[in-house]
């Protein structure tokens, strides 16, 4: 039990909640669990929205139940749509693309509403593109089927799958390709300590970006993954994703100032590297 007691459930399934609530005495909240594939949310929103909002409103029912007004709760770069500018400052107007954004937008919502009608103490934490992987290698993760960038290229460089797709190479971007802001699993992480520590210390409610404020094309991480594995990447070149825009870059000024955080791993280098080495089960890491 290295990381404390694990107990499996449903949000929806409030009686189980109550008796997990009841049983733990929890002071506060991280909320993660979600539905989080765009396409997915597009072809089958109802269930989008049952998970990530009605099933959120579930567990906001139960923690109020047992007094505790405390949450952090994971969001997204999703809610900010095709960017008017960037960086993304988290002032920027929103406008998701998809049930997916629309869906951790609404929750958003519910927070800032019953904070002022309830009292309670949130931060909202809008994620760019998680990447990496456990730095010590001991937790991995498994999406089936897997739809992020950097994982579905690492199986092109080991031939677990034929080729890798860019999709698009007309976007309006020195290389073509799309620009995103990768982050490693490991700062959002830390994001979520120093967001509770504060939460807990009673300070204001806070929504924050967590990104790097640098961005990679897909052009560059595919060479990164090439680089790092020092194999060869067959690539093929297909049509533009529906709902990608071409540039999403983090503002994270705000996580800096007010949650004191700073990236232990900010290139896309690092972050590959520790994705291979626990795709291999290779321990100790470099870098
Ligand atoms: N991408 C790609 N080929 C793939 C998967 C993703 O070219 O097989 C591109 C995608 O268009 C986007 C970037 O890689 O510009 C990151 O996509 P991902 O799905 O990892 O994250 P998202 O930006 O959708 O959250």
């Amino acid at each position: 039990m290295q990381w404390g007691p694990f107990e499996k459930g449903e949000l929806k399934d409030e009686a189980h909640l109550d008796a997990i609530f009841a049983k733990y005495r929890p002071q506060a909240v991280l909320h993660f669990a979600a539905f989080i594939e765009a396409g997915e949310s597009v072809r089958d929103p109802q269930r989008f929205y049952q998970n990530n909002v009605a099933d959120s409103l579930a567990l906001l029912r139960v923690m109020q139940l047992h007094g505790v007004d405390k949450i952090v709760f994971s969001s997204t770069a999703a809610v900010y749509g095709n960017p008017l500018y960037t960086p993304i400052p988290e002032t920027h107007p929103f406008a998701p693309l998809n049930p997916y954004g629309h869906s951790k937008l609404m929750v958003e919502r519910i927070l800032a509403d019953i904070a002022l009608a309830k009292g309670l103490g949130y931060t909202i934490l809008r994620y760019f593109n998680a990447a990496g992987a456990d730095p010590e290698g001991e937790l991995r993760e498994n999406h089936q089927p897997e739809t992020h960038l950097i994982p579905l290229v690492l199986q092109a460089a080991y031939g677990k799958r034929p080729n890798i797709a860019i999709f698009g190479t007309d976007y309006d971007t020195p290389d073509g390709t799309c620009i995103r802001d990768y982050v490693h699993v490991a700062d959002l992480a830390s994001a979520h300590v120093l967001a509770l520590k504060r939460l807990l210390s009673g300070s204001r409610n806070l929504t924050a970006n967590l990104g790097t404020g640098c961005g990679f094309s897909v052009r560059e991480v595919v060479d990164t993954v090439a680089r790092v594995t020092n194999r060869p990447i067959p690539v093929r070149i297909a049509e533009r994703r529906p709902g990608d825009p071409a540039i999403l870059i983090a503002d994270p000024s705000l996580a800096r100032s007010e949650l004191g955080w700073a990236p232990a791993y900010p290139e896309l280098e690092q972050q590959v590297r520790h994705a291979v080495n626990v795709l291999n089960g290779t321990r100790p890491l470099q870098g």
